[in-house]
Formats: structure tokens, sequence, C-alpha cells
């Protein structure tokens, strides 16, 4: 027997007034709550103030949200130069160092710093929004040291009053019997690991066996195929999705809609254009660029994640009334603009997944005619598929389903050793 229903699971907010705030009161907070926190930074954190004045910007001259959006986005790639330019912080610190809890060390290498305030990663409300209940007992199988994801998790469990079993990665067998043994509700980690588990669970002389104790898990850092959700699902499991970074602790996360995830009341989010920093409307794809509006520790002021994603605006069956981010798309710097539209690596292969069985390999070449962006599609066969002008139209018909863009498809028997996904030849003199 299930220890709480997924009805039980799916019911209830964290925090029911902020959650099923009016948007434009929830806006209109927001956006104070960004002017007030970007004055603390540019006033508190030589690093930014640095930043600020190295890209002209004048910070008593930004007192509303329109000149706020306007300040230049601050690219997580840059953060490794700033921070062995000043270290260990780059001077984004904003308050003495003596006052944090604790530093991680993530690859970069960049230090990031947690202040003392409670919920200081804002993964409560993940946690409880996902479907976790005080109660669980927890597996956490994110690594505990050096990176924060083990530790900042382990503690929004016993925030919300689960019982954690600190696991960290590996050891599968090990696992598998302490999910027996224990009778583990809760699993933290990455999705395939999860799948592991259920295959070890599943062996047998395992150790284990029966029915799987496991009834609702968090997944991040790995992309969650909609088939591997499935697979898992199968198992009775419960398996939704956060957006979790080292630097800005819970961005985003899943709610029992399992459409999008719900962006966190304590960030200003906005998709951006990689290139300019300007903000783009719901449902165009572009960098997330993040606020953190409650962190006067080490404030991040329009910081890009260099993450593509996009906003939806509908409002949620689950009642909760922020907006969601379409999941994550890929990475920013892969990121190639084609008349205009963004193109990504995975957009040329969700084109080419409907034909799994026909094509061998596949890119795309993006090159200029007079003033014109022309899109080529090159094709690699697999051995014995005949180039037939259905499959040309087919594939054809893919590409602009999946880029919004016209490609030509040219079938040719080889792509160049180590080339890449979108090849721009484009020359812009
Ligand atoms: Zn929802």
């Amino acid at each position: 027997m299930p220890r709480l229903s997924k009805q039980e699971r799916n019911s209830g907010c964290y925090d029911e007034r902020a959650e099923r705030m009016d948007r434009a009161e929830r806006t209109a907070l927001q956006e104070q709550a960004a002017l007030r926190i970007f004055r603390h930074a540019a006033g508190h954190a030589p690093g930014y103030k640095r930043f600020l004045a190295a890209t002209g910007v004048v910070p008593e001259t930004v007192t509303e949200i329109g000149a706020f959006s306007r300040l230049p986005v601050l690219k997580k790639n840059r953060m490794p130069e700033f921070h062995e330019a000043d270290p260990p912080f780059g001077g984004f610190l904003a308050v003495p160092a003596h006052q944090l809890k604790r530093i991680y060390v993530s690859p970069g290498p960049i230090y990031d710093p947690e202040g003392r305030q409670e919920d200081y990663w804002g993964l409560r409300k993940c946690l409880y929004n996902v479907g976790f209940r005080p109660g669980d007992v927890v597996m956490n199988t994110f690594s505990y040291h050096l990176t924060p994801a083990g530790i900042f998790l382990d503690e929004a469990c016993n925030g919300i009053g689960c019982v954690t079993v600190p696991t960290g990665v590996g050891n599968t067998e090990i696992q598998v019997k302490t999910m027996a043994g224990l009778r583990v509700s809760g699993y933290i980690g990455v999705p395939s690991f999860l799948m592991s588990l259920i295959k070890k669970w599943e062996e047998p002389g395992s150790g284990a066996g029966g029915d799987l104790p496991l009834e609702i898990a968090l997944v991040a850092a790995e992309m969650l195929p909609p088939s591997l959700r499935a697979a898992l699902n199968a198992y009775g499991l419960i398996v939704r999705q956060a957006y979790i970074t080292a630097d800005l602790g819970g961005v985003a996360y899943e709610c029992p809609a399992e459409d999008g995830m719900h962006v966190s009341d304590d960030l200003y989010l906005e998709v951006c254009d990689p290139l300019t920093g300007e903000p783009l409307p719901a449902g165009s794809i572009g960098e997330v660029v993040v606020t953190t509006l409650g962190n006067e520790t080490y404030p991040l002021i329009r910081y890009g994640t260099g993450d593509l994603s996009a906003l939806a605006e509908e409002t949620c069956p689950c009642g909760r009334t922020s907006r969601k981010l379409r999941g994550i798309m890929g990475r920013a710097d892969e990121v190639t603009k084609v008349k205009g539209m963004f193109v990504h690596p995975r957009q040329v292969d969700e084109a080419a997944g409907r034909f799994v069985d026909e094509v061998e390999k596949i890119r795309l070449v993006v090159t200029r005619e007079g003033v014109t962006d022309v899109m080529t599609v090159e094709v690699v066969l697999k051995p014995g598929v005949a180039a037939a002008e259905s499959l040309k139209c087919g594939l054809e018909e893919r590409i602009r389903e999946a880029t919004k863009l016209r490609g030509n498809v040219k079938f040719v028997a080889a792509l160049p050793e180590g080339s890449k996904k979108i090849e721009d030849r484009r020359t812009w003199k």
C-alpha cells in the first residue's frame, strides 16, 4: 500500500498566498524587489560595481523597471574570469565573507557562497510542490561534497519535514538494499540513476524485490525524455523535474500538470535575446536571465544562465499563477540565428528523430545568398536506404515544424569528421 495517495501529493501549495497571488500584484512586487536588490548590489558588491562602470551604467539612473531591463546581462560564462581577477568571489559578495555558512566548489573553478538565511536556496517550495510531504523517507543521491546539490536538497528535505538518507552517488547495490530496508518513499537525483536503481531492484538476488516502496521522485541536472518518465511512471512512481543551479538554487519546478516548470516567486526571471540581452515576449526562445530578489549575500542581477527556454503565459490548471518555463532547450552559446529565428542543435535532432531508421547523420549548414540566410540540411542515410524524393519531402517538413524555417535537404555520402550540428558559414562583412 502506498503511504500517500497521488491525490494527497498533488494537492496543496507550499505557500498558498504567494503561489496563487494575482499576477499583476506579483509583477508589481517583483519589480520593486528587483530595483531594491539592484541598488543593494550596486552599493555593496564591488565586483558588480566594477561591472556596471565597465559597461557605462550609472546606477543612480536605474529607477524604474524599463531601465532595469536594459542593464547589461552578467553572463555566467564570464564568472570564472571575474572570480580569477578578484578571488575568491569576484567581488560579487555583498556581505563580509566570515558571515557565510558554506562555500561550495563548482567547476570553473568557481566558489559558490551560501548565506545564513533560512531556505537560502529556495528549494523547500520545489520539493513540496513537486509532491514531497512531511514524513517521506528520502534517498538523496546527489553528491554531498564540493558541489552543492547534495547538501542543499538535504536541507530543503529537512525544512519540509522529510527524513533524509544521504546516500550520494554510486553504490547501486547498497542503495537498493537501503531502499528496501528503510521503505524509502522519495528519491532525489538524476533520472538515469533512478532507472538503474529500479532495474537493480528487479534483479533476482538483489536482496530487494517485491513492491517498490518509492512514490515520488525529484529529478534534475539531466534531461527527462517523455519515454523515460513514462517508463518510471509505470512503476507507480510520480517523477517531476526541477530546474536547479549551483549559483541560484531552485529556479523552477514542475507541478502536477507536468507541463512546464513554475518560476520560483523569489526570482525575477526574464527570457532574453542571448546576443542583445533584450527581454523577449512569452513564447519566444531565449536565454534565461535571473535576478535573485531576496539574496543580499550574493545578489545576482540580470544573471545570464546560458540556458535556453521560453516563457508560457497561460494559467496553469494547478491554480498557481506564476509563469512557467517550457523546459530547458539547450545552451545559449550553441544557438544560431537564422532569418531572425533561433535555431538550436536540439531542434535539428528533433527533426531527425522521426527518421531513426533512415537517417545516420544530420547537420545544418547556414549560408547567405545576397542578404538572405539559406539553410541546407545535410543528411547521411543508413546503408541500404534509398535517397527517395518522399524521404526528402518528409525530412523538409519535419525541419520546418522543428525550426519554423525552410531547409533544403541534401543527401550526402558523409559528413566531415568532427563537424558541428550547425555549421554557420555566413560572413558578416
Ligand atoms: Zn501548475
